[in-house]
């Protein structure tokens, strides 16, 4: 049985690895250069050096079974490190959020810069294309995207999926990243929750990091949706005042500023956790499935997986 995975975020590369430990054949395709989605690092150049930031998710939680042990492993491997200023049981990627992944995807097959626009089914089996291309055909399925991606595509085949998947609205979040000249002791590694800002993270100081002064400041949902049309050149300023009031003074001048626009950050949860139609091969996976938190988007995949291999088996 051959799975086409549309999305290598860790929700489509759980559901990869689940079965190829099936045994069963999968491959899949990203519209980005790298593999892990969301859980993503931006680099830039200061001063003719690269600099890093984790401008999604800046930490992630590793509580249910099975990510508790694979979590070790990538702890064993150096893949990943415990953070506690974000929490006691908060892990971060090292040195970058999506090394874990880049590993997970090692030993699997993925097609990168391969953005899927069109699945067709004909007989009994699947068509993926990009554009004009075709990417291949396979026995079944599997739509590991945001959902508000996932549902034009799944409403060609199943409109129950399609359903669920318009039923779900992610949440947008600007951005931004900054580096300063010099430590600002006034802040604290981690903090969540002070106006406009819903999480300010000292980057540079994650397990693994390159030295410097390195700030990550996402901004609630509230106050994105109100500047979704503003460009970067005016949020990552407004950003950097917000901070400065967190700091209780203006802060120097960044030697580096940028700001990224996620329209897609987080759903609101569904709990609905397994999509899989055997009939005609046609499954998804993702946060959006469970709750928007990289753990239960790992699960979500993890678990469709293990249905996919179950019925292969009969
Ligand atoms: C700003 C921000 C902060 C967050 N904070 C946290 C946090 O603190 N802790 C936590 O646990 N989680 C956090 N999250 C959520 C976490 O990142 C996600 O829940 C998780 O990464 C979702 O994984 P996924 O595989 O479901 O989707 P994604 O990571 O979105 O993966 C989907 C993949 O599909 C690809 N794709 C999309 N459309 C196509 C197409 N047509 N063809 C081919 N490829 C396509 C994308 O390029 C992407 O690689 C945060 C997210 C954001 C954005």
């Amino acid at each position: 049985m051959r799975v086409a995975i549309i999305g290598a975020g860790i929700a489509g590369l759980a559901c990869a690895q689940r079965l190829r430990d099936a045994g069963l054949g999968a491959t899949l395709f990203d519209k980005s250069r790298g593999v892990g989605g969301r859980l993503a690092t931006r680099r830039a150049t200061l001063g003719g050096s690269e600099i890093a930031f984790d401008h999604g998710a800046t930490h992630f939680t590793a509580r249910s079974e099975g990510f508790t042990r694979l979590v070790a492993a990538w702890e064993k491997a150096g893949l990943v490190a415990r953070w506690p200023a974000a929490g006691a049981d908060s892990w971060v990627g090292t040195p970058t959020m999506t090394a874990p992944l880049k590993a997970l995807a090692e030993d699997l097959d993925v097609g990168l810069s391969r953005p899927v626009t069109a699945l067709t089914r004909s007989g009994n089996s699947w068509t993926l294309h990009s554009e004009a291309k075709r990417l291949g055909k396979f026995d079944a399925a599997v739509i590991a995207i945001p959902a508000e991606q996932a549902a034009p595509i799944l409403s060609l085949h199943d409109f129950e999926m399609a359903r669920a998947a318009m039923s779900v609205r992610y949440n947008p979040c600007w951005t931004a990243m900054f580096a300063f000249e010099d430590r600002i002791d006034a802040l604290p590694d981690f903090l969540r929750g002070s106006g406009p800002i819903v999480t300010a993270v000292r980057d540079s100081a994650k397990p693994g990091r390159a030295p410097g002064e390195r700030w990550v400041v996402q901004a609630g949902w509230s106050w994105s949706e109100a500047r979704l049309t503003c460009d970067s050149a005016s949020v990552a300023p407004s950003l950097l005042a917000e901070l400065g009031k967190v700091a209780g003074r203006s802060l120097p001048p960044p030697i580096h500023c940028a700001a990224n626009r996620w329209l897609f950050s987080q759903p609101s949860g569904q709990e609905l956790k397994l999509l899989w139609n055997p009939a005609i091969g046609l499954g998804a996976c993702g946060d959006w499935l469970y709750h928007g938190f990289a753990e239960y988007a790992w699960l979500s995949g993890h678990v469709l997986g293990a249905a996919i291999a179950a019925g292969a088996r009969k």
